[in-house]
């Protein structure tokens, strides 16, 4: 039965105009109504201080033709973040702050927080309190793939609701990946964003979600008013298989529960999947096999020690460039995430790479016996 709609509109530019139809045609969509005096709080992905270019972060005119549109309802809008350092550079570089003529722009870093107890070993989360005094939540994240969760959209970005340093350390409190989405569902049902866009106009492929992966020109928004729903959609339309996301596996919906509407709902796009990202029917065995390590390209490094700093494990040491102690090393991929010269690697163990290319072979030799069974039964 279905029970969530998704909107997938064509998008494939930038241009204020374009992105201003788009966004139109998504809130009609979703039959999305906003009322004069309403207090609404945008969520983008400002992961870190870098250029719109790099598709690493929400594009700053889809902010600002949601801002205008927001404007035009009525509404007062806030615009709030804790990006992986340096929030207040990241609003300046990511070109967020001249949107201030629209909104408010919030540090949530330097916001007052309300502890929010949780389930197993995190036990509470300090959350911005203005995050339970906005009426509507519109949550704006950016599509890509990502080194620990496989995507990073929707669920995944509300991640960034927490902030400052504390978010690192839960990468060491929840080093799987499963433990890890079952966190970011909990983190959802506390914040509950009540509407999810992800700008996939231009996406991130490869290995992110920050400057190891490559911009892909996918050429979508898609927006729902679950967030998973949206996740799911789009993990699909990335060349994911939706159910291959923890959070998705875990959100308890099926993809046959969502209907899609919008030009560009028949889209489907192949991103370059992250190294870390595994066969579904090979998870099981991953922790058998000799691990992937982190590893650093010495002429990219600036010896900035970002990524020492962000480091949850205490894995980095400098010397002078860069080491990794690849015993204490959790592969949060954080140091990835936060290197904003893509001098930070994974370099994937033979035995894996290997495996990957046997399954890889397996899975075509497969696809084209069922390929050849189906035009045999045509015929
Ligand atoms: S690897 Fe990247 S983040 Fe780490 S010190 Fe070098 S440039 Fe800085
Ligand atoms: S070295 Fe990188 S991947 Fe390993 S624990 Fe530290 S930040 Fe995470």
């Amino acid at each position: 039965m279905i029970g969530y709609r998704v909107s997938c509109v064509c998008c494939d530019t930038y241009d204020p105009a374009d992105v201003r139809k788009a966004l139109e045609e998504t809130l009609a969509h979703l039959n999305v109504s906003l009322k004069p005096g309403m207090r609404v709080l945008i969520k983008p992905n400002l992961m870190s201080p870098v250029k719109p270019a790099r598709a690493i972060t929400t594009h700053p005119t889809i902010l600002e033709e949601l801002c205008k549109i927001l404007k035009a309802a009525g509404a007062e809008i806030l615009i709030g973040e804790s990006a992986f350092y340096n929030t207040d550079q990241a609003f300046g570089v990511c070109n967020i702050a001249p949107l201030s003529r629209y909104a408010k722009i919030i540090n949530f870093d330097t916001e007052p927080t309300r502890i929010v107890p949780f389930e197993g070993k995190v036990g509470a989360v300090p959350l911005p309190e203005i995050l339970f005094q906005a009426d509507f939540i519109i949550n704006v994240a950016k599509m890509k793939t990502h080194g620990l969760t496989g995507v990073t959209l929707c669920v995944k970005n509300l991640y960034g609701c927490i902030p400052g340093a504390v978010k690192q350390g839960y990468h060491k409190t929840l080093p799987n990946p499963r433990s890890f989405s079952r966190f970011l569902i909990g983190l959802h049902r506390e914040i509950k964003p009540q509407l999810n866009i992800i700008d996939g106009v231009v996406g991130l492929e490869g290995e992110g979600p920050g400057a190891s992966g490559h911009p892909i020109a996918s050429g979508l928004i898609v927006a729902g008013t679950s967030a998973f729903a949206t996740d799911i959609v789009a993990a699909e339309m990335m060349g994911f298989k939706p159910e291959q996301i923890y959070t998705n596996r875990y959100s308890g919906i099926r993809r046959t529960e969502i209907e899609t509407v919008g030009s560009g709902r028949e889209v489907r796009k192949s991103f370059k999947k992250p190294l870390s990202a595994n066969f579904p029917y090979l998870i099981y065995f991953a922790g058998l096999l000799p691990r992937s390590r982190i590893h650093f390209t010495p002429e990219r490094c600036v010896e900035c020690g970002l990524c020492g700093g962000k480091c949850p494990a205490g894995a980095i040491s400098f010397h002078p460039g860069p080491e990794c102690d690849h015993q204490r090393c959790i592969l949060c991929y954080c140091c990835m995430e936060v290197c904003p010269h893509s001098a930070v690697y994974l370099r994937e163990h033979w035995i894996r790479r290997r495996l990957r290319d046997i399954a890889k072979t397996l899975l075509q030799v497969k696809r084209a016996a069922a390929g050849s069974m189906r035009r045999t039964f045509d015929e």
